[in-house]
């Protein structure tokens, strides 16, 4: 039997919520477990769109994971990491297992410290697996405010490379929380002379520096009801790099830039699609501006995904410089964007390889870095090639 509910609601007359009878309507028709008010955080719509879903188990072809932490340092003090010694996320069982299930040929851990931590870091993953794990080093700040450091760091990523590691990353430490007294005082540009020996040291040794020097734009903007990422900066308000002595990202970027074009013959990943994945028409500027820089694309399906005919249009033209990565991190289960495991993975392949629509960028029930959903872009095999091993196997000279 139909209601009079159901009938108007048939009609359409319920949904016309401009008139007096459908807004009278629309209060009598809330049943019993609705609320007049949702929490957001409460909020878990489920999608009623039927459109064609794939699995992807396995990459197409062996990929490289250009980025990912499997060792983190002991101790970090307001951003700052202050000691070489290592914490190991992950043993190179379990993750030799993911990796030979997901078709990952090798996986880039990029926080593998200095002096001892590295050695011991590249010792128990690169040189027991050969060819499955390539180890980067990083600079040692906590000799920052000696006066010949400049020297010093130089000579560090000489001694790491003889060490064994295969490249130089920086966090965002450099710009957003390194400062003169190392955890105090103003903060040191990206672009600051006193780390040109080490970038220049970088060039000679071809050692590839992986660089990180923002945060999504929105981490930029206050954290209130027009912030697209708002549950995310609630849930950790120390994200948030509004107000304070904190530069804006056009500054950062700005900062990087300079130093980039100081150093032509060192060669940059800028990831997280060059700090700047809400405006690829920015990122493919410098690309255009820089030919020593490339970028990944770790812990940015979300972006590249809710734009998905403006990113496959930036995979053709920049195909010869974009790196597979994903910023896993084994057992971080707290940000399901870069928790390493099968789904991870699955949901990167299915980005890149299918044409897929408005599914999940993270196996999480809530999108953990705005809430929406994105779509497949279908790379070509020839570009997939590129992305998952060639352009990385170029860089690591492997
Ligand atoms: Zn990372």
């Amino acid at each position: 039997m139909i209601t009079r509910r159901q009938w108007l609601y048939g009609v359409g007359l319920a949904a016309s919520s401009g008139t007096q009878v459908g807004r009278a309507f629309s209060v009598a028709a809330r049943n019993e477990d609705q609320e007049a008010t949702l929490q957001l955080s409460k909020y878990e719509p489920r999608s009623m769109l039927h459109v064609h879903e794939s699995h992807v188990e396995r990459s197409k072809f062996p990929n490289i994971d250009f980025h990912t932490h499997i060792s983190v340092s002991t101790k970090s003090e307001k951003g700052v990491e202050l000691s070489p010694d290592r914490e190991y996320l992950g043993t190179p069982q379990e993750l030799l297992a993911v990796m030979d299930r997901k078709n990952i040929r090798a996986m880039v851990n990029l926080t593998g410290g200095y002096d001892n931590g590295l050695a011991e870091t590249v010792a128990k993953y690169d040189r027991a697996y050969p060819g499955r794990f390539y180890t980067f080093t990083e600079p040692c700040y906590s000799r920052f405010k000696e006066s010949d450091y400049p020297k010093l760091q130089a000579q560090a990523i000489e001694r790491a490379h003889r060490d064994g590691a295969r490249g130089l990353k920086i966090l965002k430490t450099l710009g957003l929380y390194l400062r003169e007294n190392i955890t105090s005082g103003t903060l040191v540009k990206i672009d600051d002379a006193r780390f040109d020996p080490m970038w220049d040291a970088c060039g000679q040794l071809n050692l590839p520096v992986a660089i990180h020097i923002s945060d999504p734009i929105a981490f930029f903007t206050p954290t209130d009801r027009f912030n697209e990422r708002y549950e995310e900066l609630n849930n950790h308000p120390d994200w948030s790099f509004y107000g304070q002595d904190f530069p804006s990202n056009a500054e950062l970027i700005a900062a990087r830039n300079r130093m980039i074009a100081r150093h032509p013959n060192t060669k940059f990943v800028t990831v997280h699609v060059g700090n700047f994945s809400e405006d690829l028409q920015n990122v493919a500027e410098n690309l255009d501006g820089f030919p020593n820089m490339s970028v990944d694309i770790a812990a940015r399906i979300g972006e590249l995904g809710r734009q998905p005919i403006t990113a496959r249009r930036f995979f053709d033209k920049y195909q010869d410089r974009i790196l597979f990565g994903t910023d896993a991190t084994p057992h971080g289960d707290e940000f399901p964007q870069q928790f390493f495991n099968d789904k991870l993975y699955e949901i990167y392949y299915r980005f890149l390889e299918t044409k897929d629509e408005y599914f999940d960028y993270a196996p999480a029930k809530i999108p953990p870095q705005g809430r929406w959903r994105i779509y497949g872009i279908d790379l070509p095999d020839t570009v997939l090639h590129k992305v998952y091993s060639e352009n990385a196997a170029r860089l690591l000279r492997i």
